[in-house]
């Protein structure tokens, strides 16, 4: 059976203890009471009571001091003050303070009950909310642990039984077997790269980042990025160069992580472009920050669509362009990675024409004057 919730009742009045003490015992709950604000904080302290009813009006310690004090004590305690002097003004004063609710003496047996039901379904709730808070944490903790091995482990091994069937490791395998292994291992591919994604976008948080800030030169690590997509890009039939600037500028980047965010920028400047098409990029500096354009001459992205392309999940629908395959979540991870960076990036399109990505970044040294 659950334990009988304790009531404190804090009140110099005998008279007063006893006739709360008597109602609340008749309806099931354990009353202790204390004549003074003193034992009041010493009984809160001991027994952690779930309800405190506390005089206002008492001598030795108010019930307002009382009612700062109790909140240290435990803040899940829920307190109601009983004004004898049943003002508006400390009724107000006691709520700023903390207080649940207020009864005014006097006050009838129903109208104790009522307000001990309310500050109890509140108390109910505070506390359940308190725990989901922190399974909600636990659960966070074990989340990513639990996606890459529960889920993304499997997959690796189906992968892997794939390959050995698709190899003939295990006898003959009939065109028509194949070919649905085939499309069977592409999705798969598809999942695993929007695993890999989620792992990487729910790993990212700004402290990480932070601790690993080096100054490092923009332009050689976009010079590596766009010789690393050179053979995507002429597959694509897309011309694709770096202008850098004249001297060289350094950042406080983690180079892994930048080199993420124009990997996927350049490579979506290519994978939505057009036959013939470019991709240019530039670096520049403005107030003491360096920006680096992603400029493509491809399909664009309509009005509507431009202020979602960085939200997690956000795929642009066109109708003939569904070959292209992504998770949506490349403009979301690089948002992340460059705000941790306290940079920013920005997009401007015009639809049939192309789209530039902006990526903003503080330099690493302070300007010289
Ligand atoms: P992923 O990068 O996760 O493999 P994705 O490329 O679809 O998948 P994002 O990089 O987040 O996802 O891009 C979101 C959407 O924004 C894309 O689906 C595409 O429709 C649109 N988009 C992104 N870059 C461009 C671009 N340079 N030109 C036109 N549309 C773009
Ligand atoms: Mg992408």
């Amino acid at each position: 059976m659950a334990e009988k919730p304790i009531i404190l009742v804090i009140d110099d009045e005998e008279a007063m203890r006893d006739a709360c003490s008597l109602i609340l015992v008749k309806d099931g709950f354990r009353a202790e009471t204390a004549e003074n604000g003193k034992v009041g904080l010493e009984k809160a302290r001991d027994l952690k009571p779930a309800l405190a009813l506390i005089d206002l009006k008492m001598p030795g310690l108010s019930g307002f001091e009382v009612l700062e004090r109790i909140k240290n004590i435990d803040p899940g305690i829920i307190p109601i003050v009983i004004t004898g002097y049943a003002t508006v003004e400390s009724a107000v004063e006691a709520m700023k303070k903390g207080a649940y609710d207020f009864l005014p003496k006097p006050f009838t047996p129903d109208e104790l009950r009522i307000i001990i039901r309310r500050a109890l379904e509140r108390r109910k709730l505070a506390l359940e909310a308190e725990s989901l808070r922190h399974e909600k944490k636990v659960m966070e903790e074990n989340f990513i642990t639990m996606v890459s091995h529960q889920l993304r482990s499997p997959l690796v091994a189906i992968q892997q039984y794939f390959e050995v069937i698709l190899a003939g490791m295990v006898g003959h395998v009939e065109d028509t077997q194949k070919d649905m292994i085939l499309r069977a291992r592409e999705r798969l591919e598809s999942l695993l790269h929007l695993i890999n994604d989620w792992l990487d976008m729910a790993r990212i948080s700004r402290g990480q980042i932070v601790d690993k800030l080096k100054p490092i030169a923009l332009e050689k690590l976009l010079d590596k990025q766009v010789e690393f997509m050179k053979p995507l890009a002429q597959e694509s039939g897309v011309k694709l160069e770096l202008r850098p600037m004249k001297k060289t500028a350094l950042i406080l980047a983690d180079e892994q992580s930048l080199e993420q965010v124009f990997s996927n920028l350049i490579s979506n400047a290519i994978k939505y472009n057009k036959p013939e098409g470019s991709v240019v990029i530039t670096v520049r500096e403005e107030d003491g920050t360096l920006v680096a354009d992603v400029i493509d001459t491809g399909i664009g992205i309509s009005r509507e669509h431009l202020p979602l392309v960085f939200d997690q999940f956000y795929r642009v629908s066109r109708g003939e362009d569904q070959k292209t395959k992504g998770t949506g979540l490349g403009l979301a991870i690089a948002k992340k990675i460059v705000e941790a960076h306290n940079g920013s990036i920005q997009v401007a399109s015009e639809p049939g024409q192309g789209s530039t990505f902006s990526v903003r970044l503080p330099k690493a040294e302070p300007e010289e004057k």
